[in-house]
């Protein structure tokens, strides 16, 4: 668990920050809180794949050092746009990874997808506080990314709401004496559903997430509940803890994040509007607080919580993330790799929704896992999955 010793207090200076995938959902709500603390925040580098005109209007307003695209193609337009502003202009994958070694206080990583381990990697090597959303990350190349951490004495702290609940109430001095943590799930937009009633799911229906407002990616995850699946590894790693000791729940209001239950009968929850300004305000000011314009949850409405076990039957990818971290190293590689690139057809109008998680079981199924000693292996293996997904969807059509 990071040490709250070795971080400078807001008050001593501002505090130096970049944000890779700035242009995105979690990028935007991080903009939005710093842009309410200049102050205590200055930003080194932002980053987007390829959302020049928000990148560079976040650049501008924030007076970043540089602004990177990863299409190199759209570097012309992206100097063109911050043309006199000041900010320096970058493009590429390469000019990604140099900004997530910039040297700052913090660093928030938010690409979307396994795109963002190496970015992730090199900001963890560098020895800085970065905030973690980029769980896919984490999940396709964890023990990496850990022993990243523990050399380099960075400091990593969860964004996801889950993970950061747990952070928030877990007593890492008392580890024996926690029984387990419970993530809690929403359900997605299609919790009442029976499966036969996914049949004809569109994209559009699918990213309508009933409580939190997300990017594509993790709204489809959420809604075939694959992201409550790489929240389980994701938090395997983080917190160290054995798949049995990770339970989930169904909560259908998403204001209890999640729950450390001790040995003594205890639970401890962390409670919030289902706002990611909140989760990301904590990582942003840790070990300190800041007020945000998040939405706040009123007691004194009438509120109801409820909680049940989660149908794993109907939500079958909550036993493949089980299944790959009882297999061990290349398993959550594989499941996250296979997800992306099915989440990705389905997307496209090119996989039923039903197929998803039938992609990723397949993959799994048919590849030939082989040792696993260092990152490259990771990429090698990242790479193999994807293809093989993309031949389970062509036999699919
Ligand atoms: P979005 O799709 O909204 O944003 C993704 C960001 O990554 C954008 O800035 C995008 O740039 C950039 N990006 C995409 N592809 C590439 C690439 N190939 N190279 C460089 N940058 C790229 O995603 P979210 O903000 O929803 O999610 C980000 C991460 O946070 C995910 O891992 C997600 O699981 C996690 N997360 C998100 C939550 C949420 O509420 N949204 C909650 C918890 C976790 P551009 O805009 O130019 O395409």
């Amino acid at each position: 668990m990071p040490q709250a010793s070795k971080i400078l207090s807001l008050q001593t200076r501002p505090r130096s920050v970049s944000i890779l995938g700035a242009t995105g959902s979690v990028g935007r709500s991080t903009i939005d809180l710093i842009s309410g603390h200049r102050d205590k925040f200055h930003v080194t580098a932002l980053t987007a794949h390829r959302n020049v005109d928000l990148l560079a209007k976040q650049a501008r307003d924030l007076q970043a050092s540089v602004a990177v695209i990863a299409d190199e193609k759209l570097y012309g337009d992206l100097k063109k746009a911050l043309d006199g502003s000041g900010v320096k202009a970058a493009a590429g994958h390469k000019a990604i990874l140099e900004a997530a070694e910039m040297p700052c206080d913090w660093v928030m990583a938010a690409i979307v997808g396994a795109v963002g381990i190496e970015s992730t990697l090199k900001a963890i090597q560098q020895g800085r506080t970065v905030a973690l959303a980029n769980k896919e990350s984490l999940v396709s190349a964890g023990p990496f990314m850990m022993e990243a951490v523990r050399k380099s004495g960075a400091t990593l702290l969860p964004v996801d709401s889950e993970h950061n609940a747990v952070f928030q109430v877990f007593d890492a001095e008392q580890r024996e004496g926690i029984s387990r943590i419970i993530l809690t799930a929403s359900g997605g937009p299609f919790l009442r559903r029976t499966r036969d009633e996914l049949e004809n799911i569109t994209p559009e229906e699918a990213v309508k997430h009933p409580n939190w407002s997300m990017g594509a990616k993790i709204s489809v995850d959420s809604a075939t509940m694959m992201n409550k699946s790489l929240e389980i590894i994701e938090a395997a790693y983080l917190f160290n803890l054995p798949s049995e000791k990770i339970d989930v729940l169904i909560h259908p209001q998403s204001i209890v994040h999640s729950m450390v239950e001790y040995i003594d009968g205890s639970i401890l929850s962390q409670m919030g509007a289902p706002d990611m300004r909140t989760p990301i305000a904590y990582t942003l000011a840790w070990p300190q607080r800041v007020n945000t314009t998040g939405a706040t949850l009123n007691l004194n409405e009438k509120l109801s919580l409820s909680f049940e076990p989660i149908d794993t039957n109907r939500f079958p990818a909550i036993h493949l993330a089980r299944q790959s971290l009882r297999e061990g190293l290349g398993y959550p590689t594989a499941l996250n790799a296979a997800n992306e690139i099915a989440v990705e057809a389905f997307l496209q109008k090119k996989l039923k929704f039903r197929a998803i998680e039938n992609v990723s079981e397949q993959v799994l199924q048919k590849l030939k896992f082989k040792a696993i000693s260092n990152i490259n292996d990771i990429f090698s293996l990242d790479a193999e999955a994807r293809a093989i997904a993309a031949d389970v969807i062509q036999a699919l059509k």
